[in-house]
Formats: C-alpha cells, structure tokens, sequence
C-alpha cells in the first residue's frame, strides 16, 4: 500500500509499504477514506516528539471503510464507512470507566500518562496511523463509530479529533453563562473552541494568534474578536484592558509547545530543550484570568517539564484543568450538533491532496502557506472508489 513514511524532521515521503494485517481477533482492517493532517503532527514532523522512530506512519485523524475484521469483532462489518477517534483505548480499565479514554492503562504500555494514540511515535504506543491507504484498528469493537448516513464524511473526518478536542477544551473551562473566555490559537483546535464556547454558554468570546488570515477565519466562522498578539504589548494587561481590569474569566491553550511570542522561551523551550517546549501560552493563559478563574489546557507539551508561574496560579485560586481529549465520550452530543445545523465542521477544511503529495502537504500545512487551515489527504484507492460511484 501506499503510505506517509517519516525519515527524521521535517523529511516525509510516500512510499509503498507491506498492507497491515489483523494481528488480533478484535483487529479490524480499514481502507481510509480522508486522513487529515493535525497540529500535533507538526511536533512530530519538527522532531519534538519523543521516540518518534523512522520508518512510521503518522495519522490519527481518519475515516475509512472497514476491509476485513477478526474473528471476535461484534460490533463492525465488512462495508461499514467509520470514523476512528484518534484515542486507541479498551473501554474497560479504570479509566474508560470513567470515560477517561485518553489516559487508557491498557493500549500504551510504554508510560504511565497517555493512551495509545494511532500515529503518534513510540512515546503513544508506536500504532502506524492513517495517512495511508490502509490501517490496522485495534479493538475495533470499541473505539470506531459508523458514520451516519446522513453525515457528510468531510465532517465526520473532524470529529475524530480537532472538533471534540475544541468542545473539551472548552467544556474543561466550566464555562457559566454570560463568562468572557480567550482562546489562544486561531488553529482547528482553537476554532472549535471558540464555536464550543458559545455552545456551553459564552458571552463574550475573543480568540489570539498572530497569523492574520486564521483570525479573519475565526471572526466570520466563530463571530468572535480577535487580537493579533504582534499588535499588542504585554498580553496580560491587554487581555485585563479589554475586560474591565478583572481579567478573562476563562483562558484556553489551543497552542501548546511550538507557541510563538516570546524568544525567551522558544530558546529555552525549542531551540535548547530546557523545557519541554515554549510555555508562552501557559503563561499568558495563567495571568490574563481573573483570580478564581479557569485556565484549560489542550495544547500538547513534552513529558518532561515546562517552567510555569504556579506561584501565581495558586494566589489568584485558579482551577487548571488539561487532558488530551476522550473524543468517543463527546461524539453523540457533538453528531446532533451537526445534525441540527449549529455546526458546520468541514466549513474549516481549506485543502484537499492526494496521499502522493504528502510530503508538500506538510510543508504547506507546517509553513502556514496558501491560507492553510486544515489539509485532508486522499488516498489512491478512495479516489478511485469516488469516481466508481
Ligand atoms: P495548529 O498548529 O494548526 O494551530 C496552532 C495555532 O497557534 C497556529 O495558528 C499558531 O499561529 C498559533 N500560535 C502560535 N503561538 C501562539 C501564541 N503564543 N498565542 C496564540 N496563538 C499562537 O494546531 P491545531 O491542530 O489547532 O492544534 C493546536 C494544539 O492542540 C496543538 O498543540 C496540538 O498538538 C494540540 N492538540 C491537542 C489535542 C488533545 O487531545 N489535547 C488534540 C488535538 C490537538
Ligand atoms: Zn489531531
């Protein structure tokens, strides 16, 4: 089959490769039919990520029809079109008990924190992921969801990640109504964020980045306000000008490790490794709160440390709350969402490539060139199927 291969940082190709095979009973295979790229791709593709082995295949956010299943597979039959949450999870430990599936005990046996992750290095589990023409699932029992047949596929290919990540982030923010909430990062994530909070209750919702063509994005796809962080100075006092000196009541990070804004910290954080990337947004989130407030943190930072201001965290009383998201816990309220018209996700998507052309779609998608916001890549066979129909 063919499929992204990584070769080291910033150096991706497509390539052929042996087709997966069912290795368990409760294994199914799937012939993808959109994989997208994701802003946690980049820290792979940038080299930040630990353990990210050459030879893999990145890709957690996928939709595909199912090929073959294993012999104890219930829940799933040959045709089925699904969509896969990004999360690789058993649905029965401790903490899929508790609807935690982004911390599963069981699909990651190499730490103690994160889950299994299709595509996301050894650090995840080592699982190939979908930017590619085939992918193996494990227990396909329990993380896949049949697309509804009236769910358009470019919009189920976002609930596998970017559109449940943006609602947790802001449910995370225990958002009440009326509440001013900033949203650092104009991204997918980030955009999600910013529709999420006006779902959960929002008065006021202003979203920060410094690239202009994503903030324009937001405004008209959100309603929300943008501030350009390049046009201001000190974020924090900024952030309490525009809310009567009390601050915002919420603060989320749709940014993580690669933030911008301050050289400092991307010395420290990205070009040194003191850190366990840049902490820029960590910071502005923590002091632009009000006391009492609640920071949410879905951006992705390094297993080892960032230096952070707890000092000031603990005196304003704040609630800091973070995880990567548990995508299938969010999925049915998130379909009716759809359904219903209050979201419009594929409205998002700004680039459609051929698998072939994996390695350009990266590079566009890294580079934030020709007003790239969110790449879907198209596998040979998927096309062809298309046209067949
Ligand atoms: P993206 O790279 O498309 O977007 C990030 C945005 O942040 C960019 O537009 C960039 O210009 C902006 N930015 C950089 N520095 C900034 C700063 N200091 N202040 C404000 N904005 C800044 O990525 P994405 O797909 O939207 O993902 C965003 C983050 O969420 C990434 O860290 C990703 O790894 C993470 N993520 C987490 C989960 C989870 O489950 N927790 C899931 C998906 C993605
Ligand atoms: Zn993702």
């Amino acid at each position: 089959m063919l499929a992204m291969d990584y070769r080291g940082p910033y150096r991706i190709r497509a390539q052929q490769k042996p087709d997966p095979e069912i290795e368990h009973p409760n294994d199914a295979i799937v012939r993808v039919s959109r994989a997208c790229i994701c802003g946690s791709d980049l820290h792979l593709y940038h080299g930040l990520v630990p353990d990210t082995r050459v030879g893999t295949t990145f890709g957690h956010e996928f939709t595909g029809v199912v090929e073959e299943v294993g012999p104890s597979v219930r829940n799933l039959k040959v045709g089925d079109h699904v969509l896969v949450p990004f999360n690789i999870f058993c649905g029965s430990c401790y903490f899929c008990q508790r609807e935690l599936y982004g911390n599963c005990h069981n699909t990651n046996p190499e730490a103690t924190a994160v889950g299994g992750i299709y595509g996301y290095s050894h650090t995840a589990g080592g699982y190939d992921g979908g930017q590619a023409e085939y992918v193996r699932v494990p227990l396909a029992d329990i993380g896949p969801t049949v697309i509804p047949a009236d769910l358009d596929v470019d919009d189920a290919v976002l609930l596998t990640d970017a559109v449940p990540t943006g609602y947790q982030a802001a449910e995370m923010g225990d958002i009440e109504e009326g509440d001013t909430v900033v949203i650092f990062g104009a991204g997918p994530v980030g955009i999600f964020a910013a529709k999420s909070a006006w779902l959960l209750g929002a008065g006021r919702v202003i979203v920060v980045d410094y690239v202009d063509y994503r903030l324009e994005f937001v405004r008209r796809y959100a309603q929300c306000e943008t501030v350009n962080f390049l046009e201001v100075g000190d974020m924090a006092i900024h952030i309490k000008k525009m809310t009567d000196w009390l601050g915002a009541d919420v603060c989320i990070d749709c940014v993580g490790c690669e933030a911008a804004g301050s050289a400092m910290q991307l010395l420290t954080g990205r070009y040194l490794k003191l850190q366990s990337g840049s902490a820029t947004v960590l910071h502005w989130a923590i002091n632009s709160v009000r006391k009492g407030g609640t920071v949410s943190i879905v951006g992705v930072y390094g297993p080892t440390f960032n230096a952070v201001p707890i000092g000031n965290a603990i005196n304003k009383g704040l609630t800091l709350r973070m995880n990567q998201a548990s995508v299938k816990r969010h999925l049915p309220r998130l379909i009716e969402h759809i359904q219903a018209g209050r979201l419009d996700p594929k409205q998002i998507i700004t680039h459609r490539v051929p698998l072939e052309e994996v390695a350009d779609a990266y590079h566009i998608f890294s580079s934030k060139l020709d007003n790239c916001i969110k790449t879907v890549l198209i596998p040979p066979r998927a096309r062809s199927a298309q046209l067949a129909q």
